[in-house]
């Protein structure tokens, strides 16, 4: 009997328990086995003077008098009987289970285990065993409910299976990684799982457990990618290195040498026969816009035309002004939004379709249908989160073979952009330009207004600009926020002689994109804003950044808006304003205070926000892990490791295989020469049975 054998081969079952495992999704040996228990209770009895606090226990006495069972409602009856435990006498209660009387006699031997109310000195229980042949000892497993079968009856399966002769559990990790962590081999870590003494075997066997998944998991991804990669033509690009070389040195700063690495990648991935398929990850401000441009400039100068969509006007009008500032003259770049007037589109789109344009940069306008390229070669989506997979789809389809770079500035902890995307190319800018001025960031409390209002008239005078964010646009009567209304009001009184804007959600897109565009321009002086601010606006002259309510923001929004700051050469000032005093408000500001690096950020606000609130990280589309926890650092760092020791699997793997005659295969992993492990040990067949299976299997593009 293996795992995959159908569930009633290995017990018997009737049809309505069959129907309920059924039910529940458990067809195999497998699907029952990989059902970890949610908790466990602790079945050893106590000692009365142990029982000291509220909640669970089991007791084990001699019952003493009679049990008295009374009705409170038809069909609703509560027993209690009297329970000796080592001298004491303590209530035990039972709910709804009247056929228990008649076996509770006195002078008979209980084992129970339920609630514990420490002022009443009573027990409700919940399971029962009387005269038990043995005093039940070690933990209990709690699984989550099957609709249909009692919970005894489904740990029962579960024994029943575990215990069962004919078992075999074959091991899929290699032996020298089992060496190498100490882990317990694949059965045994399973069978304490279900059934163990005490809880270090439920952490020895979840150890065992978690690298397994995570260490399969990214097994498979990079197998994948690799199928994928065999599959995925693409075009190879001649790009001509000389102009590119030229483009690059009449930019008017260096490459910092993570935007030269990126950018390498880009350009190796332009080149190759197959379809590039990367995520360019770096922190705000690190400069992500001008690798961008270049990518495209290098595929233009093969003949290729590029898409950059971005999911605002703003940002789009944005990137068309540097993109032109920076490239050569000799590619043309047009800008294409919901709002270009319907002749310039007309031309626009003349020129895309017969070639004559070589970028186009836009927001959702690019998806419609009418727009077509000649020859579209690259497309770059900037801020990723922002578009579904669908709208990716439809401007990747709009050119054969297309090479697709995904941008996002929403720094993800190293530990689980690796989960996250495995099954992609990632190059990270972790590096900020040169010659960035300071940025000091300050907590006050809004009592402080008139301070924060001289240093925002002191870097106006300098001739500097100044953000001003508040969370919400209207009062509520609840909740006492900052008011962005008033506080424009206010700062309107408090500069008169500054042009002070307002930037708000409610405002009609076009009113959004003037005020918006005033600022860059420099025709205002203070921009007050909710957080619509947030995403990509780059204005270099902009020194300060004041955050109303600090508190309610996450980390990484802090960290977000701040980037809108100090990204020139002067000095700047980002202002927490906020009168809460609680321990984790502190620790945000302490964060950002120490780190301006958005990697450690984000690593610590995942820390401080924990399980259960992982909204976003849900919504980036993080896989569920039947036991690993990412919100868990202890769970993350083993991802690490397991993901190099995938690394160094697959490779073995892939060594093995026909194919290993494209370059593209020790490409696609990281070299590690230090961590090679025992390269003559022959990898288990059950490894190797998936791996074949992964590797055949038909990928869908994505
Ligand atoms: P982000 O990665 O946040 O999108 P941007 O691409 O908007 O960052 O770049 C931030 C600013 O840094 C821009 O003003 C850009 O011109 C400037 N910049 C980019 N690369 C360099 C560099 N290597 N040296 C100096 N300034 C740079
Ligand atoms: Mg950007």
């Amino acid at each position: 009997m293996r795992l995959s054998s159908p569930i009633d081969q290995a017990l018997s079952l009737t049809t309505k328990q069959r129907q309920a495992l059924k039910q529940a999704g458990i067809e195999t040996v497998e699907d029952l086995l990989f059902r970890f228990p949610l908790r466990y209770e602790d079945d050893r009895p106590r000692r009365p003077d142990a029982l000291t606090a509220d909640g669970p226990a089991a007791l084990y006495g001699i019952l003493s008098g009679a049990p008295v069972l009374k009705y409170y409602a038809p069909k609703k009856s509560r027993l209690s009987a009297r329970l000796e435990v080592d001298g004491v006498t303590l209530t035990v209660v039972w709910f709804n289970q009247p056929y228990l009387k008649d076996r509770l006699t006195p002078g008979t031997p209980l084992w129970v285990y339920g609630s514990y109310d420490v002022r009443r000195k009573t027990l409700v229980a919940q399971r029962t065993e009387v005269a038990p042949a043995l005093v039940p000892e070690g933990l209990t497993p709690v699984y989550p409910a099957v609709a249909g079968l009692s919970p005894k009856t489904y740990r029962q399966f579960v024994e029943r299976l575990i215990n069962h002769p004919e078992l075999t559990i074959e091991e899929i990790l290699p032996a020298s990684l089992i060496r190498r962590w100490r882990l317990l081999e694949r059965k045994e870590a399973i069978r304490r799982m279900h059934a163990p003494q005490e809880a270090r075997d439920v952490a020895l066997a979840k150890r065992r457990l978690v690298y397994e998944e995570l260490f399969l998991f990214q097994l498979k991804l990079m197998l994948l990618r690799r199928a994928r990669r065999a599959r995925a033509s693409g075009v190879a690009k001649k790009i001509d290195a000389a102009r590119l070389r030229t483009a690059v040195s009449a930019l008017p700063f260096t490459l910092t040498a993570a935007q030269r690495r990126a950018l390498e990648d880009i350009l190796r991935d332009l080149s190759a026969p197959q379809a590039m398929y990367r995520l360019l990850q770096g922190d705000v401000g690190s400069g992500k816009t001008v690798v961008a441009a270049l990518a495209l400039y290098a595929a233009a100068t093969a003949g290729y035309q590029g898409a950059l969509m971005v999911p605002t006007e703003v940002l789009a009008l944005q990137h068309a002004r540097t993109l032109r500032r920076l490239l050569p003259l000799d590619v043309d770049i047009g800008l294409l939004t919901g709002r270009t007037p319907a002749s310039a589109r007309r031309a626009l789109t003349e020129r895309l379709a017969d070639g004559r344009l070589d970028i186009v940069i836009g927001t959702h306008a690019l998806l419609v249908e009418d727009v077509a390229f000649s020859r579209l070669g690259l497309v770059v989506i900037d801020e990723q989160h922002r578009f579904g997979v669908e709208q990716r789809r439809l401007l990747h389809e709009k050119g054969e073979g297309v090479d697709i770079l995904l941008m996002t500035a929403t720094p993800i902890p190293r530990t689980l952009a690796i989960a996250l995307f495995g099954d992609l190319d990632v190059s990270t800018i972790d590096e900020l330009p040169k010659g960035r001025g300071e940025l000091e960031t300050l907590w006050t409390t809004p009592s402080h207004f008139a301070s924060v209002l001289a240093l925002i008239e002191r870097e106006l005078e300098a001739g500097r600009q100044a953000y001003v964010i508040a969370p919400l646009i209207e009062a509520s009567e609840k909740v006492d926020f900052e008011n962005a209304m008033a506080l424009y009001e206010r700062l309107k009184a408090a500069l008169p002689k500054r042009r002070v804007g307002l930037l708000h959600g409610r405002l009609p897109g076009k009113d959004k994109d003037a005020v918006m565009n005033d600022f860059v321009r420099g025709a205002l002086d203070v921009l007050v804003s909710t957080t619509v601010v947030e995403v990509g606006v780059d204005v270099p002259n902009a020194t300060v950044m004041v955050v109303y309510d600090a508190d309610r923001f996450g980390l990484s929004t802090l960290h977000q808006l701040r980037g809108r700051v100090g990204r020139g050469a002067e000095k700047s000032y980002c202002i927490l304003v906020s009168d809460a005093r609680s321990e984790a408000a502190r620790e945000r500001l302490s964060t950002l205070r120490e780190t301006r690096d958005g990697f450690v950020i984000a690593e610590k606000d995942l820390e401080l926000r924990g399980p259960g609130d992982l909204f976003g990280i849900k919504q980036s589309g993080l896989p569920e892990f039947r036991l690993a926890d990412l919100t868990s650092p202890h769970d993350r760092t083993i991802l690490a490791y397991a993901h190099r020791d995938a690394a160094d699997v697959a490779r073995r793997i892939l060594a093995g295989s026909p194919e290993t005659t494209a370059p593209s295969g020790s490409e696609m992993l990281p070299a590690d020469p230090s961590d090679a492990g025992d390269r003559s040990e022959s990898l288990p067949a059950a490894l190797l049975r998936l791996a074949a299976g992964l590797l055949r299997q038909p990928v869908a593009p994505d």
